[in-house]
C-alpha cells in the first residue's frame, strides 16, 4: 500500500483549551477519551498511524491564548511529545507577536529545540497575515526568521465555527503579500480556503513558486466539487485530515474515500506522499 503522510493532524495539549472549545471539540465525537489518550501517549498514536499505513504526521499547535487557550508553552509540549519518533511526528509550533518578547528570536528557539513547521492560525490568533504592511514588525520579524530557518510556514485559511474565531483573517488572498515579500518561505494554506474561497488558493498556489495548500478539513467526496483542476497542481497539494477537528471523519475513512476518486494514480500518490516527504525530508 501507498504510505501515506497526514500533513494535518491536531494532537494538542488538551489541559490548556478553554471550555467553549473543548466542547465543540468533544461534541459529536464518541471516542473523545481515545483522543485523550492518544494526546498524552504518543507510542499509542504511533500504533494508530502504523494501523491506518500513516508513515508520518504534521501535529499542528499554535499559540492563542485569547479564542483557544493555548500559550507559548505549546512548542515545548509538542517537541517533548514528537521526540519519541521525531521522523515520524513533525512537530509545528508557532510564535504569536505580543505574547513573547522578541518573537524573531523565539523562531529560532524552536528550531532549534526541533519544531519542523510553522502554523500561523489568522481566525484564532486575532492577526492579518499581512498587517506587517501595516506596521505589526513583529509579524515581519517572523517571517524572515521562518524564511531564513528555511522553516515552512503553514497558514490557516478558511471559516473557522470556534467560538470566538474571527473569519474577517481567514482568506487565503491576504497570503498574497507574503509570499511576495518572502519569495523563499514555503507557505501551506491550510484547508485551501474552503468553504468559501477555493479560487483565491487555487490562483495564489499557482501564482507563487513556493505556496502550497494542503486539503485538510475538506470532505474527500467533496474535493473535485470544491478543486475540480486539482490535478493541475498536484504538485503543490499536501494530504491532510484536520482530525480529529469538528465535524472531521476519522482518518481511515477521509483516506478511503480519497483514493476512490476519480484523480490521477501519480497525482494522487504525490498528494498522498511525495509532496510533504520533499518539504520535510528526513534528517539524517
Ligand atoms: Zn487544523
Amino acid at each position: 500500500m501507498q504510505p501515506v503522510i497526514d500533513i494535518h493532524i491536531h494532537i494538542m495539549p488538551l489541559h490548556m483549551i478553554k471550555p467553549p472549545a473543548l466542547e465543540l471539540i468533544k461534541r459529536g465525537r464518541k471516542n473523545f477519551a481515545e483522543i485523550e489518550r492518544y494526546s498524552s501517549e504518543p507510542k499509542a498514536f504511533l500504533s494508530l498511524l502504523d494501523g491506518l499505513g500513516v508513515e508520518r504526521a504534521g501535529l499542528i499547535n499554535y499559540v492563542s491564548p485569547d479564542v483557544i487557550g493555548f500559550t507559548p508553552e505549546v512548542n515545548d509540549w509538542i517537541v517533548k511529545y514528537c521526540s519519541v519518533a521525531p521522523d515520524r511526528l513533525l512537530a509545528f509550533g508557532s510564535v504569536l507577536p505580543g505574547t513573547v518578547s522578541d518573537p524573531g528570536k523565539e523562531v529560532d528557539r524552536i528550531v532549534k529545540l526541533g519544531i519542523r513547521g510553522f502554523k500561523l492560525h489568522p481566525p484564532h490568533q486575532l492577526i492579518t497575515p499581512n498587517s506587517y504592511r501595516n506596521g505589526n514588525r513583529e509579524l515581519a520579524a517572523v517571517y524572515a526568521r521562518a524564511q531564513a530557518n528555511g522553516l515552512p510556514v503553514m497558514i490557516h485559511t478558511g471559516t473557522s465555527i470556534f467560538p470566538g474565531a474571527r473569519n474577517v483573517h481567514a482568506q487565503p488572498i491576504l497570503c498574497d503579500d507574503v509570499s511576495v515579500d518572502y519569495p523563499d518561505l514555503t507557505i501551506i494554506l491550510a484547508h485551501g480556503g474552503r468553504p468559501l474561497w477555493m479560487n483565491e488558493a487555487f490562483f495564489l498556489v499557482r501564482r507563487h513558486k513556493n505556496m502550497y495548500m494542503d486539503i485538510s478539513g475538506i470532505p474527500p467526496r467533496n474535493l473535485l466539487e470544491y478543486f475540480p483542476r486539482i490535478e493541475d497542481i498536484a504538485d503543490k497539494v499536501l494530504w491532510g485530515t484536520d482530525w480529529p477537528g469538528p465535524g472531521v471523519p476519522e482518518i481511515e475513512a477521509n483516506l478511503k474515500t480519497f483514493r476512490s476518486l476519480p484523480i490521477r494514480e501519480d497525482a494522487k500518490r504525490k498528494i498522498l506522499y511525495d509532496n510533504a516527504a520533499r518539504l520535510f525530508p528526513l534528517r539524517r
